[in-house]
């Protein structure tokens, strides 16, 4: 028998079974970028999760209507409802107008994703393309007697609901009466804005009429909205990364609960946080790794989605530029050995190893055991089956792992700029220059590359840490 799908929900803090609240279509939603900056390793290491559970999801033979959100407003630079908008502030930061920050940002966004071979979503959709919505959401909610006003916009009364922050075992009542927290106008600390005013004389890039004066929408709200035009008022899984437990996705709950009367969705997963230098990164951190610097230093993006497989999504996973050279080693390793296969067994077609097949479906079906499917590979790869069908099992497999396992192995990219400056180096030596070769080979070593010099000349090899 084939194992089952089973996966953690948050929201019932277990691992249970999965299937589709109806038919064999699965409707997933996931928290999208904030389009204010790039999105650095870590946020793509939530998206990369999703990717994987999708992957799952069809390899299991479901459909999956997939949709992605673009926040491209209302995300306070604080995830309560204070600070500026994020778009607005990079917008200034830039020197740019908000529409274009956002429009600059989601296609670096979208090509990261394309680039770590990331499933297209059915719906990419932005906030700002759904203000009607959102507005016509919080005039129910309101209608319904769950938002009250204050000087500064409509806010959501977390008291109307007993079972408000539940996702995250938040105990409301407990926090209000020993709340030492400013509240200002709000009734209590757990309370959100649906609507925002813009402030008086101040002159936002991106505002709109409403019926209660203008402003802009709160960030939760868009996603509720967007989710239940696309996917219904009850769909199967929602997820983004743990971060929007407390906050973020107790209160889309909310809205949808005083809304709808759902709790949005049958499954809550959330992505745990890569971590560079102990620190969790952040974007607002301002120090934070891009996917482009880790192209800058020679590694190709699947050698960072072969870095994710490597820790289970529920575990903080650390950063090192040791680990991604061993999992750019090992995605090489994977390669060659498919290309050694494909070249044993010339071109006889084989089908694929089921007990392999179903020893790697059984760790995927456990909630998405990724270091123990990669084990499956590996034992795939040491087995003594015949090449055509290790072959045709591990390009089965990668359905799954994204990883392109077919493709030749790569030649340690040596990126433009280095290879320029290692010319120059050697220029430099050709001509006695030693002061200019030094500062030549410091200039490659920031680069992350050393070089070793030989009586043959000189070679680049990438350096750790
Ligand atoms: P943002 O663009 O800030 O709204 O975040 C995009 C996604 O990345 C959200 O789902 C966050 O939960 C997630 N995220 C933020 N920081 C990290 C991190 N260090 N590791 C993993 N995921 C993260
Ligand atoms: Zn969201």
């Amino acid at each position: 028998m084939t194992a089952a799908l089973r996966l953690y929900d948050t929201y019932q803090r277990k691992i249970r079974a999965f299937a589709p609240l109806a038919g064999d279509e699965v409707r997933l939603y996931a928290c999208g970028p904030t389009v204010y900056d790039y999105a650095h390793i870590g946020n793509l290491r939530t998206y990369l999760f999703e990717d994987v559970l999708r992957r799952t999801l069809e390899f299991f033979d479901y459909r999956v209507r997939h949709v992605v959100n673009i926040t491209d407003v209302g995300h306070l630079t604080s995830d309560a409802d204070s600070g500026e908008d994020k778009i607005e502030q990079g917008a200034r930061r830039e020197g740019q107008s908000a529409w274009d920050i956002a429009a600059r940002y989601t296609r670096a966004f979208q090509a990261d994703w394309r680039r770590l071979n990331m499933r297209e979503p059915a719906v990419w959709c932005r906030a700002s393309d759904h203000i009607a919505e959102q507005i016509a959401d919080i005039a129910e909610i309101q209608r319904r007697g769950y938002a009250y006003l204050t000087s500064d916009g409509v806010y959501f009364d977390t008291a109307k609901l007993k079972t408000y922050g539940h996702l995250a075992r938040i105990d409301a009542a407990g926090l209000a009466a020993g709340a030492r927290v400013e509240v200002g106008e709000k009734r209590r600390a757990t309370d959100f804005a649906l609507w925002k005013f813009s402030r008086p004389g101040e002159q936002r890039q991106m505002e709109w009429d409403s019926p209660w004066g203008v402003g802009f929408p709160g960030w939760h709200i868009e996603c509720s909205a967007m989710a239940v035009k696309y996917l219904g008022a009850e769909f199967d899984i929602h997820c983004g990364g743990k971060d929007h437990i407390p906050v973020h996705h107790c209160n889309e709950i909310a809205q949808s609960e005083a809304r709808h009367g759902t709790t949005l969705a049958n499954f809550w997963m959330h992505g745990y946080f890569l971590q560079f230098d102990r620190a969790r990164m952040s974007k607002s951190g301002g120090d934070f790794l891009r996917l482009d610097a880790l192209l800058e230093r020679g590694y190709e993006p699947l050698a960072y989605r072969y870095l994710c497989l490597t820790a289970h999504y529920r575990s903080d996973m650390k950063f090192s530029w040791e680990s991604l050279d061993g999992a750019a080693a090992a995605l090489c390793r994977l390669r060659a050995a498919a290309q050694a296969w494909g070249e044993a067994g010339e071109s006889v077609a084989a089908d694929a190893d089921a007990a392999t097949v179903a020893d790697f479906r059984r760790e995927m079906a456990r909630d998405l055991n990724t270091p123990r499917a990669l084990a499956v590979v590996w034992a795939l790869v040491k087995s003594e089956l015949p090449p055509t069908v290790k072959k045709a099992t591990l390009l089965e497999l990668d359905a799954i792992l994204g990883l392109e396992v077919g493709r030749a192995p790569a030649e340690e990219a040596i990126p433009a700029g280095v290879a320029a400056l290692a010319e120059q180096r050697a220029a430099a030596r050709a001509a006695r220059d030693w002061a200019a070769a030094d500062r030549l080979r410091g200039e490659i070593e920031a680069h992350g590359f050393a070089v070793d010099d030989s009586p043959d000349g000189s070679t680049l090899r990438r350096q750790r840490g």
